[in-house]
Protein backbone atom coordinates (compact mmCIF):
# COMPACT_ATOMS: atom_id res chain seq x y z
CA UNK A 1 0.00 0.00 0.00
CA UNK A 2 2.87 2.23 0.65
CA UNK A 3 4.51 1.53 -2.66
CA UNK A 4 1.24 2.46 -4.32
CA UNK A 5 0.89 5.56 -2.39
CA UNK A 6 4.78 6.92 -3.43
CA UNK A 7 3.36 6.17 -6.86
CA UNK A 8 0.25 7.45 -7.08
CA UNK A 9 2.22 10.84 -5.64
CA UNK A 10 4.82 10.35 -7.97
CA UNK A 11 7.26 10.27 -4.69
CA UNK A 12 10.71 8.72 -5.11
CA UNK A 13 10.74 6.22 -2.23
CA UNK A 14 10.23 2.52 -2.14
CA UNK A 15 9.09 0.41 0.69
CA UNK A 16 11.14 -2.77 0.91
CA UNK A 17 10.47 -5.79 4.12
CA UNK A 18 13.60 -7.18 5.87
CA UNK A 19 13.29 -10.18 7.90
CA UNK A 20 15.47 -8.79 11.07
CA UNK A 21 16.47 -11.44 14.15
CA UNK A 22 16.44 -9.67 17.52
CA UNK A 23 20.58 -10.31 17.51
CA UNK A 24 20.65 -8.18 14.75
CA UNK A 25 18.06 -5.90 15.85
CA UNK A 26 20.39 -2.62 16.73
CA UNK A 27 22.77 -3.19 14.09
CA UNK A 28 19.80 -2.63 11.59
CA UNK A 29 18.14 0.15 12.65
CA UNK A 30 21.37 2.17 13.01
CA UNK A 31 22.60 0.35 9.70
CA UNK A 32 19.38 1.99 8.44
CA UNK A 33 20.28 5.65 9.97
CA UNK A 34 23.65 5.43 8.74
CA UNK A 35 22.38 4.70 4.98
CA UNK A 36 20.05 7.82 5.46
CA UNK A 37 16.55 5.73 5.04
CA UNK A 38 13.91 7.99 5.87
CA UNK A 39 12.11 5.57 8.05
CA UNK A 40 11.07 2.34 9.45
CA UNK A 41 8.15 0.33 9.72
CA UNK A 42 8.44 -1.80 12.82
CA UNK A 43 6.20 -5.25 13.81
CA UNK A 44 6.46 -8.19 16.12
CA UNK A 45 8.48 -9.10 17.36
CA UNK A 46 10.59 -5.89 17.28
CA UNK A 47 8.14 -3.38 18.57
CA UNK A 48 9.00 -2.92 22.31
CA UNK A 49 13.23 -3.69 22.07
CA UNK A 50 13.41 -1.03 18.83
CA UNK A 51 12.29 1.70 21.99
CA UNK A 52 15.84 1.49 23.06
CA UNK A 53 17.19 3.09 20.04
CA UNK A 54 15.24 6.14 20.14
CA UNK A 55 16.64 9.53 20.36
CA UNK A 56 13.17 11.09 20.66
CA UNK A 57 9.98 9.16 21.53
CA UNK A 58 5.93 10.86 21.01
CA UNK A 59 3.87 10.16 23.79
CA UNK A 60 1.89 6.96 22.81
CA UNK A 61 5.45 5.25 22.57
CA UNK A 62 6.25 6.83 26.43
CA UNK A 63 3.05 4.97 27.49
CA UNK A 64 2.99 1.78 25.20
CA UNK A 65 6.85 1.38 25.70
CA UNK A 66 6.44 0.13 21.85
CA UNK A 67 6.73 1.99 18.80
CA UNK A 68 5.91 0.92 15.04
CA UNK A 69 7.43 3.90 13.29
CA UNK A 70 10.44 5.93 13.01
CA UNK A 71 11.48 8.67 11.11
CA UNK A 72 15.22 9.77 10.45
CA UNK A 73 15.69 13.27 10.95
CA UNK A 74 18.97 13.86 9.83
CA UNK A 75 20.19 11.10 12.28
CA UNK A 76 18.06 11.27 14.77
CA UNK A 77 15.67 8.70 15.61
CA UNK A 78 12.14 9.56 16.40
CA UNK A 79 9.59 6.77 17.22
CA UNK A 80 6.30 6.83 17.40
CA UNK A 81 2.96 4.17 17.58
CA UNK A 82 0.22 4.87 14.73
CA UNK A 83 -1.52 1.87 15.85
CA UNK A 84 -3.88 3.81 18.05
CA UNK A 85 -4.62 6.38 16.25
CA UNK A 86 -4.94 4.30 13.01
CA UNK A 87 -7.68 2.28 14.85
CA UNK A 88 -9.62 5.51 16.18
CA UNK A 89 -9.38 7.07 12.66
CA UNK A 90 -10.86 3.85 11.10
CA UNK A 91 -13.97 4.10 13.39
CA UNK A 92 -13.98 8.03 12.58
CA UNK A 93 -13.56 7.64 9.32
CA UNK A 94 -16.75 5.38 9.01
CA UNK A 95 -18.94 7.16 10.66
CA UNK A 96 -18.95 6.27 14.63
CA UNK A 97 -19.09 8.76 16.75
CA UNK A 98 -17.32 8.10 20.36
CA UNK A 99 -18.58 11.13 22.30
CA UNK A 100 -20.56 9.47 24.60
CA UNK A 101 -20.04 6.11 23.66
CA UNK A 102 -19.20 2.75 25.53
CA UNK A 103 -16.53 1.10 23.86
CA UNK A 104 -15.97 -3.19 24.71
CA UNK A 105 -12.63 -3.75 24.10
CA UNK A 106 -11.36 -7.66 23.93
CA UNK A 107 -7.75 -8.55 24.57
CA UNK A 108 -4.96 -6.49 26.42
CA UNK A 109 -2.30 -7.17 24.29
CA UNK A 110 -0.30 -4.93 22.19
CA UNK A 111 -2.98 -3.87 19.82
CA UNK A 112 -5.35 -3.48 22.40
CA UNK A 113 -3.56 -1.49 24.68
CA UNK A 114 -2.18 0.89 21.54
CA UNK A 115 -6.47 1.14 21.03
CA UNK A 116 -7.37 1.95 24.80
CA UNK A 117 -4.55 4.23 24.97
CA UNK A 118 -5.90 6.41 22.30
CA UNK A 119 -9.79 5.60 22.76
CA UNK A 120 -9.44 6.62 26.43
CA UNK A 121 -9.72 10.28 26.28
CA UNK A 122 -12.40 10.24 23.48
CA UNK A 123 -15.14 7.61 24.83
CA UNK A 124 -17.63 7.89 27.89
CA UNK A 125 -16.65 4.30 28.96
CA UNK A 126 -14.22 2.11 27.84
CA UNK A 127 -14.51 -1.84 29.55
CA UNK A 128 -11.60 -4.36 28.32
CA UNK A 129 -12.26 -7.64 28.56
CA UNK A 130 -9.07 -10.30 28.64
CA UNK A 131 -8.43 -14.04 29.04
CA UNK A 132 -6.09 -12.95 31.53
CA UNK A 133 -8.35 -10.68 33.92
CA UNK A 134 -4.97 -9.29 35.94
CA UNK A 135 -3.33 -7.58 32.65
CA UNK A 136 -6.96 -6.35 31.46
CA UNK A 137 -7.37 -4.69 35.40
CA UNK A 138 -3.97 -3.30 34.95
CA UNK A 139 -3.82 -2.09 31.49
CA UNK A 140 -8.02 0.05 33.23
CA UNK A 141 -5.60 1.42 36.06
CA UNK A 142 -2.80 3.01 34.23
CA UNK A 143 -5.71 4.42 31.94
CA UNK A 144 -7.77 6.08 34.44
CA UNK A 145 -5.88 8.66 34.73
CA UNK A 146 -6.45 9.69 30.25
CA UNK A 147 -10.36 8.71 30.47
CA UNK A 148 -13.98 8.83 32.69
CA UNK A 149 -14.70 5.25 33.29
CA UNK A 150 -12.21 2.69 32.42
CA UNK A 151 -12.61 -0.56 33.38
CA UNK A 152 -11.21 -3.72 33.26
CA UNK A 153 -12.25 -7.71 33.84
CA UNK A 154 -12.36 -11.27 32.29
CA UNK A 155 -13.24 -12.49 29.00
CA UNK A 156 -16.08 -14.53 30.26
CA UNK A 157 -19.32 -15.14 28.73
CA UNK A 158 -21.14 -13.83 31.73
CA UNK A 159 -19.39 -10.97 31.90
CA UNK A 160 -18.78 -10.04 28.02
CA UNK A 161 -22.77 -10.66 27.94
CA UNK A 162 -23.40 -8.83 30.86
CA UNK A 163 -20.78 -6.21 29.35
CA UNK A 164 -22.50 -6.37 25.98
CA UNK A 165 -26.15 -4.95 26.97
CA UNK A 166 -25.10 -1.29 27.42
CA UNK A 167 -22.23 -1.14 24.92
CA UNK A 168 -22.03 1.33 21.69
CA UNK A 169 -19.24 -0.58 19.96
CA UNK A 170 -17.62 -3.53 20.20
CA UNK A 171 -13.54 -4.69 19.31
CA UNK A 172 -12.17 -7.54 18.88
CA UNK A 173 -7.98 -6.94 19.40
CA UNK A 174 -7.70 -10.49 19.98
CA UNK A 175 -5.93 -13.35 17.50
CA UNK A 176 -8.98 -15.01 17.63
CA UNK A 177 -10.59 -15.44 14.12
CA UNK A 178 -7.18 -14.90 12.36
CA UNK A 179 -6.25 -17.87 9.68
CA UNK A 180 -5.19 -20.66 10.62
CA UNK A 181 -8.24 -19.94 13.43
CA UNK A 182 -11.11 -18.11 11.01
CA UNK A 183 -13.62 -20.60 11.79
CA UNK A 184 -13.59 -19.50 15.54
CA UNK A 185 -15.22 -16.23 16.93
CA UNK A 186 -15.31 -15.17 21.03
CA UNK A 187 -19.15 -13.97 20.54
CA UNK A 188 -22.16 -16.12 19.96
CA UNK A 189 -24.18 -14.32 16.68
CA UNK A 190 -27.22 -14.44 19.49
CA UNK A 191 -25.07 -12.04 21.14
CA UNK A 192 -25.34 -9.46 18.82
CA UNK A 193 -28.00 -6.51 17.87
CA UNK A 194 -28.53 -3.63 14.95
CA UNK A 195 -27.65 -1.13 17.55
CA UNK A 196 -24.03 -2.16 17.26
CA UNK A 197 -20.75 -1.38 15.80
CA UNK A 198 -17.95 -4.18 15.50
CA UNK A 199 -14.90 -3.79 14.68
CA UNK A 200 -12.48 -6.40 13.94
CA UNK A 201 -8.95 -5.78 13.67
CA UNK A 202 -7.74 -8.96 12.38
CA UNK A 203 -7.58 -8.17 8.69
CA UNK A 204 -6.37 -11.79 7.47
CA UNK A 205 -9.09 -13.02 6.32
CA UNK A 206 -10.75 -9.18 5.83
CA UNK A 207 -14.17 -10.75 7.05
CA UNK A 208 -13.54 -12.38 9.90
CA UNK A 209 -16.82 -15.08 11.70
CA UNK A 210 -17.55 -12.33 14.08
CA UNK A 211 -18.09 -9.84 11.03
CA UNK A 212 -20.13 -12.27 9.51
CA UNK A 213 -22.24 -12.37 12.03
CA UNK A 214 -22.54 -9.44 13.19
CA UNK A 215 -22.98 -8.01 9.52
CA UNK A 216 -26.53 -10.91 9.60
CA UNK A 217 -27.64 -9.43 13.18
CA UNK A 218 -27.79 -5.88 11.73
CA UNK A 219 -24.84 -4.28 13.17
CA UNK A 220 -22.28 -1.81 11.77
CA UNK A 221 -19.18 -3.69 10.76
CA UNK A 222 -15.43 -2.40 10.31
CA UNK A 223 -13.10 -4.69 9.08
CA UNK A 224 -9.35 -5.00 10.00
CA UNK A 225 -7.86 -3.29 6.48
CA UNK A 226 -9.44 0.33 7.86
CA UNK A 227 -7.11 -0.03 10.97
CA UNK A 228 -4.30 -1.67 9.15
CA UNK A 229 -4.82 1.25 6.30
CA UNK A 230 -5.28 4.44 9.03
CA UNK A 231 -2.00 3.52 10.92
CA UNK A 232 -0.13 3.18 7.71
CA UNK A 233 -1.31 6.31 6.72
CA UNK A 234 0.20 7.70 9.42
CA UNK A 235 3.06 6.66 9.34
CA UNK A 236 2.87 7.82 5.42
CA UNK A 237 2.19 11.72 6.09
CA UNK A 238 5.24 10.81 9.05
CA UNK A 239 8.07 9.82 6.78
CA UNK A 240 6.58 12.00 3.88
CA UNK A 241 5.00 14.95 4.61
CA UNK A 242 2.43 14.34 2.08
CA UNK A 243 -1.14 13.74 2.62
CA UNK A 244 -1.54 9.71 2.48
CA UNK A 245 -4.05 8.88 -0.55
CA UNK A 246 -5.88 6.41 1.78
CA UNK A 247 -8.29 5.23 -1.32
CA UNK A 248 -5.41 4.02 -3.19
CA UNK A 249 -3.60 2.27 -0.24
CA UNK A 250 -6.72 0.59 0.53
CA UNK A 251 -7.25 -0.35 -3.24
CA UNK A 252 -3.75 -1.59 -3.03
CA UNK A 253 -3.74 -3.44 0.40
CA UNK A 254 -7.19 -5.31 -0.06
CA UNK A 255 -5.52 -6.91 -3.59
CA UNK A 256 -2.23 -8.36 -1.68
CA UNK A 257 -4.35 -9.35 1.16
CA UNK A 258 -6.75 -11.48 -1.24
CA UNK A 259 -4.01 -13.10 -2.81
CA UNK A 260 -2.40 -13.92 0.07
CA UNK A 261 -5.93 -15.39 1.12
CA UNK A 262 -6.01 -17.57 -2.21
CA UNK A 263 -2.54 -19.19 -1.61
P1 LIG B 1 -0.59 -9.86 21.34
O1 LIG B 1 0.04 -11.20 21.36
O2 LIG B 1 0.11 -8.71 21.95
O3 LIG B 1 -2.05 -9.96 22.03
C1 LIG B 1 -2.93 -11.01 21.72
C2 LIG B 1 -4.21 -10.87 22.54
O4 LIG B 1 -5.12 -11.89 22.10
C3 LIG B 1 -4.00 -11.08 24.05
O5 LIG B 1 -4.80 -10.16 24.76
C4 LIG B 1 -4.51 -12.52 24.27
O6 LIG B 1 -5.03 -12.70 25.58
C5 LIG B 1 -5.64 -12.58 23.25
N1 LIG B 1 -5.98 -13.95 22.82
C6 LIG B 1 -5.24 -14.78 22.05
N2 LIG B 1 -5.90 -15.94 21.87
C7 LIG B 1 -7.07 -15.84 22.56
C8 LIG B 1 -8.18 -16.72 22.77
N3 LIG B 1 -8.20 -17.94 22.23
N4 LIG B 1 -9.21 -16.28 23.52
C9 LIG B 1 -9.20 -15.03 24.06
N5 LIG B 1 -8.18 -14.16 23.89
C10 LIG B 1 -7.13 -14.57 23.15
O7 LIG B 1 -0.94 -9.56 19.79
P2 LIG B 1 -1.30 -8.15 19.09
O8 LIG B 1 -0.08 -7.59 18.49
O9 LIG B 1 -2.07 -7.32 20.06
O10 LIG B 1 -2.23 -8.63 17.87
C11 LIG B 1 -3.55 -9.12 18.07
C12 LIG B 1 -4.28 -9.20 16.73
O11 LIG B 1 -4.41 -7.90 16.20
C13 LIG B 1 -3.53 -10.02 15.65
O12 LIG B 1 -4.52 -10.74 14.92
C14 LIG B 1 -2.91 -8.95 14.77
O13 LIG B 1 -2.74 -9.35 13.42
C15 LIG B 1 -3.97 -7.86 14.84
N6 LIG B 1 -3.43 -6.50 14.58
C16 LIG B 1 -4.05 -5.77 13.60
C17 LIG B 1 -3.61 -4.49 13.32
C18 LIG B 1 -4.29 -3.70 12.23
O14 LIG B 1 -3.73 -2.68 11.83
N7 LIG B 1 -5.46 -4.08 11.76
C19 LIG B 1 -2.53 -3.94 14.05
C20 LIG B 1 -1.94 -4.70 15.06
C21 LIG B 1 -2.40 -6.00 15.32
Amino acid sequence: MHNAAFEHLKLDFVFLAFRVTSDELENAVRGACALGIRGLNVTMPHKNSVTEFLDEADPAVKFLGAANTILNQRGRLRGFNTDGVGALKALKNNGVDLAGKKVLLLGAGGAAKAIAFSLAKEVDELCILNRDAVKARDLASVLEPFGKKIVGNELSPKQFQQELQDSNVLINATFVGMTPYASDSLVKPDWLKPELTVMDIVYNPVETKLLRDARASGAKVINGVEMLLYQGAASFEIWTGCKAPVDVMRKAALKQISASEKN
